[in-house]
């Protein structure tokens, strides 16, 4: 599922590609992944232009012309792509925003949606989300105070989108190498200088994610050479049996709140055993 850093490189490529361009038409093969009749989502979109795209969690918010917004979450296996007729993938498409040549694809949207909304429905369809690992609001004096309050392992709470925003099943594992904390790791456990190695291990990997492009497996347009960037550079996720990135040892795959989690058992300290 793409986590923040594969979105915020979405809405970074996305804005060159249609920034304040009216759109042209619109066509939707899939009712369930919008919110209101067919007939209605086309006559608040032709025409629009969007005017700037947002980012909260795993969430894009395209502001309209109109003021209305489009709110997307992706979910499991969707992703989107620019293009033509001609060189779009050849996958399910539920909803395309024609450019005139050039289209705008929202594809595998089995579980994802493309909501209109107004502001004030978009702000209410967000506001269980935790913070923003790259707001300013987000120092270590309020994750340590996060930290003390939380009960369970690290694995569960990092994926938590009410804990704190934008972070799945990858980058939960990369973060705990990172911090060398083991993911079952319980929280009531950790001291003070193993949350700071977690905080920092947050920021650093969902920026280090995030400039190499994320992980997504599809370029965003034909000459994209920046979308999907990081799938060569996880260091534990999916490297199960893999030598240790640190130590040499082998990856282990496990179960760990009730997710497919990847760790070293050797340099990832667990709390439990000390
Ligand atoms: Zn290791």
């Amino acid at each position: 599922m793409p986590e923040l850093p594969e979105m915020e490189n979405y809405k970074r490529q996305l804005w060159q590609l249609i920034g304040n361009k009216s759109i042209r038409s619109i066509e939707v093969d899939r009712e369930k992944s919008i919110n209101v009749p067919v007939l209605a989502f086309q006559q608040a979109l032709l025409q629009e232009r969007i005017l700037f795209i947002e980012r909260r969690a795993k969430h894009l918010l395209f502001h309209l012309s109109s003021g209305k917004v489009l709110l997307l979450h992706l979910m499991l296996g969707g992703l989107m792509y620019y293009g033509t007729k001609q060189d779009k993938p050849n996958r399910s498409i539920q909803v395309t925003l024609s450019y005139g040549t050039d289209e705008l694809y929202f594809i595998g949207l089995r579980l994802g949606y493309l909501h209109l909304l107004t502001h004030a429905q978009a702000s209410k369809a967000l506001s269980d989300l935790g913070p923003e690992p790259f707001s300013p609001a987000f120092t270590l004096e309020l994750f340590s105070k996060l930290a003390n309050n939380k009960r369970g392992m690290i694995k569960s709470a990092l994926i938590d989108q009410s804990f704190i925003s934008g972070i799945g099943n990858c980058y939960a594992d990369e973060i705990c190498f990172r911090a060398e904390l083991h993911p079952a790791s319980k929280w009531t456990e950790l001291n003070a200088d193993d949350i700071a190695r977690l905080y920092d291990a947050i920021r650093t990997v969902l920026q280090e994610a995030t400039d190499l492009g994320g992980y997504m497996e599809l370029p965003l347009f034909e000459e994209d050479q920046l979308t999907g960037g990081y799938n060569d550079h996880c260091k534990v996720y999916d490297q199960e049996d893999k030598p240790c990135f640190r130590c040499g040892n082998p990856i282990i795959k496990e179960m760990i709140a009730s997710r497919k989690t990847f760790y070293c058992g050797h340099c990832q300290s667990s709390t439990q055993e000390g």
